[in-house]
């Protein structure tokens, strides 16, 4: 493993302090590194190995598409592009869809979507968007720009302009940002990298009333919350509320790097138009193909329904193993998107937990965050549990 992962600092760019293994395969919900050690993974690879590793209908499907064809470009249509579209638009009940490679640039879409829309009703270039702090959206310029977290921004300002910042879970700070001139108003449902908070029911209801009341559009990034790990297909439902445009990624290709945005009719109308936005891969065949998979083994197999089973059994063993534990705070999230707050560093729980063959991961400064495949069993529950006791 050492060979290997000198090479890789020798000529990767530094941007990740990566942790000290070689993962060479995986099996169900196990990793494998290089010498064969097993690892119980309970991060997924940040929520996007739904499935877990080697789904047989899965692979199947894109090995067959690899073998059709894997890329046309938007110039033309396929089959699995308007398969995936129809299954998406379904299972979120939004009108429209544009898939994207990744949930940053689903942002992207949703910001140039936002703002087309404002461009089309008010005319002129002032528009704002509030955003939320602790927020996490991506790292690409506009992502980054409504990102609530000023280290990651700072270095790389000026970013795009218009956005201001409000509380996440506090009405009156988004109201207090709001100005003639606000177009859009962009949060997580569950926020995430953020350090796992989950948006409370009056916050998701006052802001879908406020963007109502001011013609306001409300956009919500599900990138790691939605696609079933809350234990809904998109997060938001358990809220009764929709939002004006949406993005999805993470779990949405089962591994295969495809993310979208969606939006109602009514935004669709007045928003973008051809020539307004493309990408040259986004939604091809095969990750079409991997859409189409992912979703229909949801169905088949049942997975939201083993989310909410499961994702009980988690929350109930990890308050258990808190209320034991002196050195955890508390537990807050989800279904399957789960953190311990911690009063040591994640860090070395982090490193323990792989040194005893379990894989969980991070989330603000002192969160250990597990997003595990959807796949997951009670049993595997209890793994979890007993290899975390020890290293606490
Ligand atoms: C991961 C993430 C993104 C960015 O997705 P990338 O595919 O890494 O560009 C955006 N929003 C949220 C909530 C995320 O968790």
């Amino acid at each position: 493993m050492k060979e290997i992962m000198n090479k890789a600092e020798e000529h990767l760019l530094h941007t990740y302090n990566r942790f000290p293994v070689v993962f060479d395969r995986g099996e169900g919900v196990y990793l494998y590194d290089t010498n064969g050690k097993k690892y119980l993974d309970f991060a997924s690879g940040i929520g996007v190995m739904a499935l877990g590793y080697g789904n047989k209908k899965y692979t199947d499907a894109l090995k067959s598409q690899i073998d059709k064809v894997t890329h046309i470009s938007n110039l033309y249509y396929s089959k699995p592009l308007a398969d995936a579209a129809e299954k998406i638009t379904k299972l979120s009940g939004m009108d429209r869809v544009f898939f994207t490679n990744s949930g940053a640039e689903g942002i992207e879409g949703a910001i140039k979507s936002a703002r087309k829309y404002a461009y089309e009703k008010k005319g002129g270039h002032d528009h704002e968007i509030i955003a939320m702090i602790h927020s996490f959206h991506g790292r690409t310029m506009g992502a980054l720009a409504v990102t609530g977290n000023e280290g990651y921004r700072e270095p790389f300002l000026p970013l795009i302009g218009g956005i201001k910042f409000a509380t996440f879970n506090d009405l009156d700070s988004v109201k207090a940002q709001i100005t003639p001139k606000t177009c859009a108003i962009i949060t997580e449902t569950l926020q995430g990298e953020g350090g796992i908070y989950p948006a409370t029911d009056e916050f998701m209801k006052g802001l879908r009333a406020l963007c109502d009341e001011k013609d306001i559009l409300l956009i919500i990034d599900e990138v790691q919350c939605g696609m079933g790990r809350t234990g809904y297909p998109y997060a938001w439902q358990e809220y009764g509320i929709k939002p004006d445009i949406m993005i999805t990624a993470k779990g949405l290709g089962g591994g295969v790097p495809v993310g979208a945005f969606l939006m109602t009719e009514k935004v669709a109308e007045m928003s973008l138009k051809a020539g307004d936005h493309g990408t040259t891969y986004g939604g091809n065949p095969f990750v079409c193909a991997a859409v189409n998979a992912v979703l229909d083994i949801f169905e088949e197999e049942k997975i939201i329904d083993n989310v909410k089973t499961v994702g009980a059994y988690l929350e109930e063993q990890l308050d258990k193993l808190s209320s034991e534990t002196a050195s955890i705070v508390t537990r807050r999230g989800k279904g399957l998107m789960q953190g311990l707050v911690v009063t040591c560093p994640p860090k070395d729980i982090i490193n323990k937990a792989l040194e005893k063959g379990l894989v969980v991961i991070s989330a603000g400064s002192d969160v250990i965050r597990m997003l595990p495949p959807l796949v997951i069993t009670k049993e595997n529950v209890d793994e979890m549990i007993g290899i975390l006791r020890e290293c606490f």
